[in-house]
């Protein structure tokens, strides 16, 4: 079901520092202060919302 990779990237929001995993199932997910959004899947990730409040972190 899931594909093991070395990482994992998620999108963490620099205003309120919540973290979104890559993959939503294609369910868009807000941060808390609906700043930013990330709608994902094996074969697209889109994200909403303004570039400059994204931080992509890999874990
Ligand atoms: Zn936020």
């Amino acid at each position: 079901m899931e594909t093991k990779t070395d990482k994992e990237t998620y999108y963490k929001c620099r205003k309120c520092g919540d973290e979104i995993y890559w993959n939503t199932r294609k369910q868009m997910t807000w941060c808390k202060c609906k700043t930013i959004a990330v709608d994902g899947c094996e074969f697209y990730v889109r994200l909403t919302g303004d570039e400059k409040n994204f931080k992509e972190i890999q874990k």
